[in-house]
């Protein structure tokens, strides 16, 4: 057996890693490399199974809180077939631009099924979000009067807070005194004053203080956070917030070794919290929301690519058909995703080590590299690699630069076939802008 990885070792995409399959796929090696040898790679192809089950036991974890809802991030993943999956499974659509909202009209959602969290948003966005009957979530105090003249108020608004050097924050998102986003906790109760002032009747309270964080204690500590905040809003002001949203950022184990967040821990500290802060104070029943993205699909989604090229210089490379445009997060965060080099049929996740190389892309740019120095078994030309936790924020942070094209996107269904969600961008699309 291979020695598992220092889960407690930062995330980076250097260093060495196990040959065999120590980190599952979840999708059979065998069946990638069928849909590798068939359809033109690279892709990304998504579990439909794994989505669904993971969010059920999102929902059933907090079904001690009546309306407990976890609205997906639609910029994890922002494609219909798989937003049907999470609308389908009672998931409302966390959106933050246009864009999202249209696609949530596409797939027929509508009203308070939609939270809409965005920042230094345009008064056009606002007026697409009011339309749709989503819920607002102001980021900024200005943003009443902003809405108020520009849009007109909503009966119900939620505010995003900020509570500033008190908290930790990590490596994605930052310290929360250094993000942009949000209200000070004095804005806020300004802000519920002056809501309720401007004729606005419900209330919501929210906050995301963490990206891909694997300690549960994390999130429990951020609920305890906002209900002490609910008290205090309530006891200064008599406003009574009635949502919430306790924000995503919910963290997968994209190493090898580490443990995903255990959703029945998150939601039992929340309901210890909840029955210590909210019961007594006499503001049950209060309604909790979330809203992740990289949890709910991110483990579900692998990148498909083809090895194309070696290269010996003063270091080992092996060239591969997908780049930055279909995964940029290593390039962007120096993220660790794992590889499995799976050969032409499957047959080689328990081969040997052949040593380090350098998976790389073909960008002009040296920080094209999904793995540096990785301990991988030997690959030939034409062998297909699977990059694992490609499932959110992978395809939808594709660009176009150096005129690469993002890949298609395929749902592998609950009855084994394999359906075309986005077909790949073509030549003409990327040169649809020009004029003719
Ligand atoms: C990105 C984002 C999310 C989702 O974050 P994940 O890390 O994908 O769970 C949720 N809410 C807001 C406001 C965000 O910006």
């Amino acid at each position: 057996m291979p020695a598992v990885l220092d889960p407690n070792s930062p995330a980076s995409l250097s260093g060495a890693q196990d040959a065999g399959p120590v980190k599952p796929l979840p999708i059979d090696a065998a069946r990638l490399c069928e849909l590798a040898n068939e359809l033109p790679t690279p892709f990304h192809i998504y579990d439909e199974a794994g989505i669904r089950a993971n969010a059920r036991r999102l929902n059933a974890a907090f079904d001690w809180n009546p309306g407990f809802r976890e609205y997906f991030a639609v910029k994890a993943t922002p494609t219909p077939g798989i937003l049907e999956l999470f609308r389908d499974e009672g998931c409302g659509m966390d959106c933050s631009s246009a864009a999202e909202l249209m696609l949530c009209d596409r797939i027929g959602i509508r009203g308070e099924r939609i939270m809409f969290t965005s920042n230094n948003t345009p008064a056009e966005e606002y007026r697409l979000a009011k339309e749709a009957g989503a819920v607002l979530n102001l980021d900024d105090l200005t943003h009443l009067s902003y809405v108020a003249e520009r849009v007109g108020l909503p009966d119900t608004l939620c505010f995003r807070f900020n509570p500033g050097p008190l908290r930790g924050g990590n490596a994605i998102i930052g310290k929360p005194e250094d993000a942009k986003y949000g209200f000070t906790r004095e804005q806020l109760f300004d802000g519920y004053r002056q809501a309720r002032e401007l004729g606005v009747t419900r209330f919501g309270l929210h906050a995301m203080v963490a990206s891909n964080e694997l300690d549960p204690r994390f999130f429990v500590d951020t609920a305890r956070m906002l209900f002490a905040l609910t008290v205090d809003v309530y006891q200064s002001t008599g406003v009574r917030i009635e949502f919430v949203n306790l924000g995503g950022g919910i963290g997968i184990p994209y190493r090898p070794g580490e443990r995903a967040v255990s959703y029945e821990e998150v939601s039992a500290g929340t309901k210890a919290a909840y029955e210590e802060i909210i019961t007594p104070a006499g503001l049950d029943p209060l309604t909790v929301f979330m809203e992740n993205g990289r949890c709910m699909t991110g483990p579900y989604g692998v990148l498909v690519t083809k090895a194309t090229h070696h290269k010996e210089i003063y270091k080992r490379y092996v060239g591969v058909d997908a780049c930055m445009a279909n995964l940029m997060r290593p390039g962007m965060y120096d993220a660790y995703h794992h590889v499995s080099v799976l050969g032409q049929r499957g047959e080689k996740l328990d081969a040997a080590n052949a040593g380090p190389v350098d998976v790389v892309g073909s960008l002009c740019e040296n920080n094209d590299k999904f793995a540096i120095d990785r301990d991988l078994p030997a690959i030939d030309r034409g062998d297909v690699l699977a990059i694992h936790d490609a499932g959110a924020h992978g395809h939808s942070m594709g660009f176009q630069y150096n005129g690469k094209l993002r890949s298609a996107e395929y749902l592998l269904k609950e009855d084994g076939s394999v359906e075309q969600i986005r077909r790949a961008e073509t030549y003409d699309d990327l040169f649809a802008t020009l004029p003719s």
